[in-house]
């Protein structure tokens, strides 16, 4: 169960409410204006499944698709003590533990060829018990002149995972997965249509980071070596559902070298779709982290269908706890805001949405909208360009800063979900 909702959580039924739409495509499959339609006839926004089930559930269990072990126990999962403990319970002097985390986060190597400091039967027996191969690359797709490459993971129990690497000129930044699809049901979202398989392991996590640093060190990218520079945790998964894992993977993305790969905090970006609780404990922990919150309506009754955690924790108490976050870390917030052709994508909600963060003071956050990466099969499309400037425009005039969000890999499925998805 999720370790942060405080009380016995409420049944979190998504609401099923319909709305009404303007008449057009047949097949339900009709768009038009939420406010100026005449009432033709109502229409779930909630489209009917790629399956032909039901609406996807929303979920915070990770027992949903029957018995799954946990990962194997991943030399990364320890902490620097423990680490120190295992190796001397496998026979082995405890500066072993140094120098095998200096492999692991400097030189970016989990194999024991390349470990030649170490004897041979000792790097032997230390990776065979403290390194299993945890991610196994199924498949992997380039975009973007090969400056953008996303990788499709089969973990060790047959769950799929993506991680999707970006270069850019002035940086590099990946995407991880934090969980094996998700529970939070966004009807708009390949991964929300899978539903929840289960919560990844801090070192399934790290490892997707390492694997894209080596690469990027391996020059595999066009345009020479790199360092791996900014992270965000924008793939499969609801970060903050596997708070723990997530945060322990973060402390070893921030620890200096060799107990983790000395990042920048302010460049590791976690987002939520609004889990208060975890929010308002995220900005307890002392680590400036960048708070995303996925708001994509700034509206109760439109988010409950978008995002159907807002049954639980509403638009407002979101907004606040994403004010406090800045309050308490002095980060500024980023607000994403996926625009989709005729659902969210009126003036009128540019309106609300400005009207409603300067409500709670100016200059503690910005917005991205991202024009929506369409899912194959799904109503769910972008908005027109033009709609989206006079989105874009309205919030500028409400003095909010706003920058739409450039979508890499579009043409390689690149909405989260869409290659595991597939492979369902
Ligand atoms: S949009 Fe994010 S939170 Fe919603 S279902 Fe998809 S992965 Fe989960």
């Amino acid at each position: 169960m999720l370790d942060l909702v405080p009380e016995p959580v409420a049944p979190l039924t998504p609401a099923r409410s319909t709305v009404p739409i303007a008449d057009g495509a047949p097949g339900g499959r009709a768009r038009g204006s939420l406010r100026t339609a005449p009432v033709a006839r109502a229409v779930q926004v909630r489209p009917v499944p790629i399956d032909g089930g039901g609406p996807v559930p929303l979920s915070f269990s990770t027992s949903t698709r029957g018995a799954r072990g946990k990962p194997p126990r991943h030399f990364v999962d320890l902490t620097p003590e423990q680490r120190v403990e295992a190796v001397v319970e496998l026979g082995e002097k405890p500066f072993r533990a140094k120098q095998l985390a200096t492999h692991y986060f400097a030189h970016l190597t989990a194999d024991a060829a390349e470990m030649t400091d170490l004897p041979q039967a000792t790097r032997d027996r230390l990776v065979g018990a403290l390194f299993p191969d945890l991610l196994t690359a199924a498949r992997t797709l380039t975009a973007d002149a090969g400056a953008t490459v996303k990788t499709l993971w089969h973990l060790f129990d047959g769950a799929k995972v993506e991680s999707v690497l970006m270069r850019y000129p002035n940086r590099t930044t990946l995407c991880v997965s934090s969980q094996a699809g998700c529970g939070m049901a966004c009807p708009f979202c390949a991964t929300g249509q899978l539903g929840l398989t289960r919560n990844l392991s801090t070192a399934e996590i790290v490892e997707q980071v390492r694997s894209a640093a080596r690469s990027l060190a391996d020059g595999d990218l066009p345009g020479g070596p790199a360092r791996l520079s900014n992270l965000v945790f924008m793939g499969m998964g609801e970060p903050l559902a596997n708070y723990r894992a997530v945060m322990e993977s973060v402390r070893r993305l921030v620890a200096p070298a060799p107990d983790g790969f000395g990042m920048s905090a302010r460049n590791i970006t976690v987002s939520t779709v609004g889990l208060v609780p975890a929010m308002d404990r995220l900005a307890r922990e002392g680590i400036p982290v960048t708070l995303a919150l996925s708001l994509h309506a700034p509206d109760d009754e439109l988010r409950s269908e978008l995002v159907p955690v807002n049954t639980r924790w509403s638009v407002d108490e979101a907004l606040d706890s994403a004010r406090n976050y800045f309050e308490v870390t002095g980060r500024r917030v980023s607000i994403e805001y996926a625009l989709i052709k005729d659902m969210n994508d009126h003036a009128w909600r540019a309106d609300l949405l400005g009207t409603k963060l300067n409500a709670r003071g100016r200059g503690w956050v910005h917005v991205n909208p991202i024009p929506l990466n369409p899912t194959p099969g799904s109503i769910w499309t972008a908005s027109d360009p033009a709609v989206e400037r006079v989105f874009v425009d309205r919030l500028r005039a409400h003095g909010i800063p706003t920058t739409v969000r450039d979508t890499r890999g579009s043409d390689i499925d690149g909405a989260c979900g869409q290659l595991a998805a597939e492979e369902e």
